[in-house]
C-alpha cells in the first residue's frame, strides 16, 4: 500500500497494535509482530531511523566495558547478537577489528569493587590485565557462534611496527573483533520492507505522529498536511526513544523512564589518519575513563563519541568543544597527525534513551533495556525503554512475545536466524555519488521518501561522507521531484530546505 491507500485503510480498520516511533526499536518489533501475523500499524513522526538510531557510533558490539558494571547478561545478550547481525545481514554489518592502545599494565584493577560499593565516580583508565580479563570473557560470550575470530594481545614493538604513528609511549596493542554497521538507516529501512511483504496486516506510516487521545482512541497527525484522524488499538507500543515520556504526556500517562545523554560524532576526510588506522577501529579511553572511538567509514574516519546528561532531547548538536575534545584525543593516540577542522565534513549528535537513575557518571548508566507497563482506560501501553542497537533484535523479540502473550495468540516464526532484506536490496545500494536517474526514480517510488533531506541523509550516504556539493543537491532535487511530482518551485523549497538542515545539524555548509 502507498501512503494514501495506508491512511484510507485506517478510517475502516484499527490496526490490534499502534507502535509510535520507526526507530530500531519500533521497527525491530514492528517487522517481528509482522511476522507472526499482528495486525499492526507503525507511526513516525518523521523519517524511519532519524532519531538515536541514526546517531549511533555503527558499532555492532557487546560493550566489553559493561562488564566491568557486573552487566553479565547485557553483554553476553549483546554480543550474541552482534553475531546474529553479521549472520542475517551480511552486506550491511560486517566484522570490525577492534584495537585498543594500552598504555598501563595494572591501572584500573579496583574500578569494578569501588562502582560494586557506589565509591566510583570516575573510573581510573583501563591497564593490560583489566582488558585482557574483559576480553577472555567477551570471547567466552561468543560461545558455538564465532562469527568473528578470537581476541589478540601484542606488546610495543610489534604495535608500532604495525602502527607506526602510534603514540610510542604505549606498552600494548589488544585486538579484538566487533561488527560495523554499514548503514544503520538502510538496515532499519530493510526491515521495514521485510515486514510490508508479509502481508497487508503490516502497515507503516513516516512523517505521522500520535498527538493525543480521545477516551481509548488514539489521535494520529498527518505531519504534512496538518490533518488528524483517530484508530482504536487494542495494545499501544511506546518505541519513542529519548522522547518515550514526552510521548506518554501526550497520552495523559506521567512517566519518567529516561534520563537521557547526548552523544556527537564527527566524519573527517583526512587521508593520513585514514591509512594510519587501516581497516581497524581504534578504541579507547581518556585519562577520566571516557571512551573514544576513531572509526574507519569508507575513505573516511569516523570520530566519537560524548556522553552529556541532557534534559532536552530536540535539537542537539555537535559543539565547538566537543570538536576540540575529539581532536584532542587523536592526538593522544596519533600524536604525529595533524587534524585540522576544515577536514571535518559531516557532524551529527543524538540522544541515547537511557533508563533514568541517579548514577554520578554518565558512562556508568546501564546500556540494558526493559519494558514499562502502564495503562490507558483498557489499553496497555507497553514503553521501552533503554537498549542498544545491537540488541535491538532480543529487545523487539521480548516486546512482541508479551504482546502475543496478551492478545493470545501464538507465536509463529521467530527472528533469530531470519536474514535481513535477504541481502538483495541493500546490494543494490551503489554507495557511491554516481547515482543514474533510474536509481533515484526507483528510490522515490519504493523507499516512502518525502523530502529531499530524507534521500541526502537517510536513503544514501551521501551528506555523510562529505559528497554533497550545492549542484548535486539541486540535481537530485530535480530528478527526485521528476519522480514525486514536484513542481520547479518545490525542487527549490527541497534545497533550501535541505541546504538549511546540513547547515543547522551537521555544519555542512554548501
Ligand atoms: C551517540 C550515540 C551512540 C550510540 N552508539 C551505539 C553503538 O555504537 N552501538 C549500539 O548498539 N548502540 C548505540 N547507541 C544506542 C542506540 O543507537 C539506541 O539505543 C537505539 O538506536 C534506540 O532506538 P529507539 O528505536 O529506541 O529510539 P529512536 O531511534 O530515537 O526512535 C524513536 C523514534 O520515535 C519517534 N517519535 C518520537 N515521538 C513520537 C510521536 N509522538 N509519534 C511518532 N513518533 C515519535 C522519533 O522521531 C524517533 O525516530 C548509540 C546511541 C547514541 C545516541
Amino acid at each position: 500500500m502507498n501512503r494514501y491507500e495506508t491512511l484510507v485503510s485506517l478510517k475502516s480498520h484499527s490496526p490490534s497494535v499502534l507502535i509510535v516511533g520507526g526507530g530500531i526499536n519500533g521497527v525491530g518489533t514492528f517487522r517481528d509482530l509482522a511476522l507472526n501475523g499482528v495486525d499492526t500499524l507503525l507511526v513516525e513522526r518523521s523519517d524511519f531511523c532519524s532519531g538515536a538510531s541514526a546517531a549511533s557510533s555503527r558499532m555492532a558490539h557487546g560493550g566489553i566495558r559493561y562488564l566491568e558494571n557486573g552487566e553479565f547478561r547485557l553483554v553476553r545478550e549483546a554480543v550474541q547478537e552482534r553475531n546474529r547481525m553479521i549472520q542475517n545481514a551480511p552486506s550491511l554489518v560486517k566484522p570490525l577489528p577492534t584495537t585498543i592502545p594500552i598504555f598501563k599494565l595494572l591501572s584500573g584493577l579496583l574500578n569494578s569493587p569501588l562502582k560494586f560499593m557506589g565509591w566510583l565516580e570516575k573510573p581510573a583508565e583501563r591497564g593490560a590485565l583489566v582488558i585482557k580479563v574483559g576480553l577472555i570473557f567477551y570471547d567466552a560470550f561468543t560461545g558455538k557462534q564465532r562469527a568473528v575470530p578470537r581476541h589478540v594481545f601484542e606488546n610495543r614493538t610489534r604495535s608500532l611496527k604495525k602502527y607506526p604513528h602510534l603514540n610510542p609511549a604505549i606498552c600494548y596493542t589488544a585486538t579484538y573483533y566487533d561488527g560495523l554497521i554499514l548503514s544503520p538507516e538502510r538496515l532499519t529501512l530493510e526491515l521495514v520492507f521485510d515486514a510490508e511483504k508479509e502481508g497487508d496486516h503490516a502497515r507503516e506510516l513516516n512523517y505521522v505522529s500520535l498527538s493525543g487521545v480521545n477516551g481509548n482512541k488514539a489521535i494520529l497527525k498527518d505531519e504534512l498536511t496538518g490533518e488528524t484522524f483517530e484508530i482504536q488499538p487494542k495494545l499501544i507500543v511506546n518505541a519513542a526513544g529519548p522522547w518515550i515520556d514526552r510521548t506518554n504526556r501526550t497520552i495523559g500517562l506521567d512517566s519518567h523512564y529516561v534520563g537521557p545523554t547526548k552523544g556527537s560524532h564527527l566524519v573527517l576526510n583526512n587521508p593520513q589518519l585514514r591509512e594510519a588506522i587501516g581497516d581497524h577501529e581504534f578504541f579507547f579511553e581518556n585519562k577520566d575513563g571516557r571512551i573514544v572511538l576513531i572509526f574507519p567509514l569508507f575513505d573516511k574516519v569516523m570520530i566519537g563519541t560524548s556522553d552529556i546528561p541532557i534534559e532536552d532531547p530536540d535539537n542537539v548538536r555537535c559543539t565547538e568543544e566537543e570538536v576540540d575534545y575529539f581532536i584532542e584525543m587523536v592526538g593522544r593516540v596519533f600524536p604525529d597527525i595533524k587534524v585540522a577542522r576544515e577536514q571535518i565534513v559531516y557532524r551529527f549528535s543524538g540522544v541515547r534513551p537511557l533508563a533514568y537513575t541517579r548514577a554520578k557518571n554518565a558512562g556508568q548508566i546501564t546500556r540494558d533495556h526493559h519494558i514499562q507497563e502502564d495503562k490507558l482506560g483498557d489499553i496497555p501501553v507497553y514503553s521501552l525503554v533503554g537498549g542498544k542497537w545491537t540488541s535491538f533484535r532480543a529487545f523487539s523479540e521480548q516486546t512482541t512475545d508479551r504482546a502475543l502473550t496478551f492478545l493470545g495468540m501464538p507465536r509463529k516464526a521467530d527472528t533469530k536466524t531470519l536474514p535481513i532484506g535477504a541481502g538483495a536490496n541493500a546490494a543494490a545500494l551503489r554507495q557511491t555519488p554516481d547515482f543514474t536517474y533510474d536509481e533515484i526514480t526507483a528510490m522515490a517510488e519504493c523507499e516512502k521518501i518525502v523530502h529531499l533531506d530524507d534521500l541526502l541523509l537517510r536513503r544514501t550516504l551521501l551528506a555523510y561522507l562529505g559528497q554533497l556539493n550545492r549542484s548535486l543537491v539541486e540535481q537530485m532535487s530535480d530528478w527526485l521531484g521528476d519522480a514525486l511530482g514536484w513542481d520547479g518551485k518545490r525542487k527549490k523549497d527541497e534545497v533550501t530546505r535541505a541546504i538549511e538542515i546540513l547547515a543547522d545539524k551537521h555544519q555542512v555548509r554548501l
